[in-house]
């Protein structure tokens, strides 16, 4: 079938298989071209399939030789429909990691349940005895407690008062202004309990409880700080205080990692366009004033460049290089004075009229078609394409 982009608002319904192969084979030519990362060999991904955590399983695969177990939550493709973004990406993976002789098996399901976990434990008992790398990488706006069955919805607002700041519709350009009520209830504790530390340590638990981590092995969660333009519906808001118990069960974690000589870490990331980001009001037009200024000063980077560059100067690299809150800090280039002076500044004249020009709104829109395997150098869209795929492992 020819396929095309279905959007509504920021998501897109459909996703193109071919562009998602295309853009796997990209991150993987990335990583090769730089060369051999010292890492870890046996690695297990928890949100393996689009944005950071397929940035870290290509990392891991195709800079280390590493074999690979993936866990992700996508819908399959269909007769006549296609599958999300996560599943071609997770097919063209595990293709692209089979043809260059490595192990790489992956589960589609929800993380969140001790079915996941054990089938995932089971997994790595039977194939690769023990991980000495978790990489945690969830974005989800819900989770059901697997002990309790209460199902908890995040939601993104600013706490202690209302919020009102600009805002751009990346389909149309247009800039509005927005205005976002605070937390009430248990928001934020309905949203610490889905992106907060928990079911973190509930997966590192379990690991340990029966014996699959190696000595020495790490584990890194993925957070996000950001400028002050955006702190209070993010890092001072609902889903910064979920970053906060992340942050801290690290902590946690590494003291339970001590008697094998263990470590968990956070890493924080830069603002980039994702399935995840894209629903966060206020962040779209920070992005693409922030993605003009980084591409001009050219430090502009994506998921692959980020995680590659983790991977081999901080994680592997013999200078973790932690801020004063024990954090790894790979967004230290979005956070440098001179960017942050120079989007300030366009933030307060960023308008309908003028954000083509002062923003990168097309670099924005094109990031966002990219995710959903639309718009991809080299892939031709006007041919017809099976929408029927398959994950290897799955078969
Ligand atoms: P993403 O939406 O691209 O990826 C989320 C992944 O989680 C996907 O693989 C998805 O299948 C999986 N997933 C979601 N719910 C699941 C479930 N119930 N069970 C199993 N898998 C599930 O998101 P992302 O932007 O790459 O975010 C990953 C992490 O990085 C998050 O913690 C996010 O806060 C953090 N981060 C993101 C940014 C950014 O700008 N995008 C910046 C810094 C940090």
């Amino acid at each position: 079938m020819i396929i095309e982009p279905r959007t509504r608002g920021f998501i897109c319904l459909t996703a193109h298989p071919t562009g998602c192969e295309q853009n796997v084979i990209n991150q993987i030519a990335y990583v090769k071209s730089k060369g051999a990362i010292n890492g870890a060999k046996k690695v297990l991904v928890i949100g393996s399939s689009t944005g950071f955590g397929l940035a870290s399983r290509i990392s891991s695969a195709f800079g280390s030789d590493a074999a690979t177990i993936g866990v992700f939550f996508d819908k399959p493709s269909a007769p006549g429909k296609t599958g999300s973004a996560g599943y071609y990406n997770t097919a063209a993976f595990e293709k692209h990691a089979h043809a260059a002789g490595l192990y790489a098996k992956s589960i589609n399901g929800d993380a969140f349940s001790n079915e996941i976990k054990r089938q995932t434990m089971d997994m790595i008992k039977e194939d690769l005895g023990q991980v000495d790398l978790v990489i945690y990488s969830l974005a989800s706006p819900v989770r059901t407690h697997p002990d309790t069955g209460e199902r908890f919805k995040s939601v993104l607002k600013p706490i202690g008062g209302v919020f009102s700041n600009k805002t751009v519709d990346f389909h149309t350009g247009k800039v509005t202004e927005i205005s976002i009520n605070p937390a009430e209830g248990d928001d934020i504790a309905n949203t610490v309990a889905v992106m907060g530390g928990e079911d973190w340590k509930m997966w590192m638990d379990a690991l340990k409880a029966k014996n699959l981590l190696s000595e020495g092995a790490t584990t890194v969660a993925y957070s996000y700080i950001g400028p002050s333009l955006t702190e209070a519906v993010y890092r001072k808001g609902t889903i910064g205080a979920a970053k906060d118990d992340l942050e801290a069960t690290a902590f946690t974690i590494s003291d339970d990692l001590k008697s094998i000589g263990g470590k968990a870490y956070v890493s924080v990331n830069k603002a980039l366009v994702t399935q995840a980001s894209s629903a966060i009001p206020v962040i779209p037009l920070y992005i693409s004033l922030l993605y003009k200024i980084m591409k001009e000063k050219g430090i502009h980077e994506g998921c692959i460049e980020q995680i590659q560059r983790l991977y081999s100067e901080r994680l592997f690299g013999g200078d973790l290089d932690l801020d004063a809150k024990g954090r790894i800090r790979i967004d230290d280039w979005e956070m440098r004075d001179d960017v942050q002076a120079e989007v300030s500044k366009l933030w307060e004249t960023a308008s309908s009229e003028n954000l083509p020009e002062i923003g990168d709104l097309k670099g924005y829109s094109d990031d966002f078609y990219n995710l959903f395997g639309f718009k991809v150098e080299g892939v031709d869209y006007d041919k017809d394409v099976n929408e029927m795929v398959e994950i290897p492992s799955e078969h």
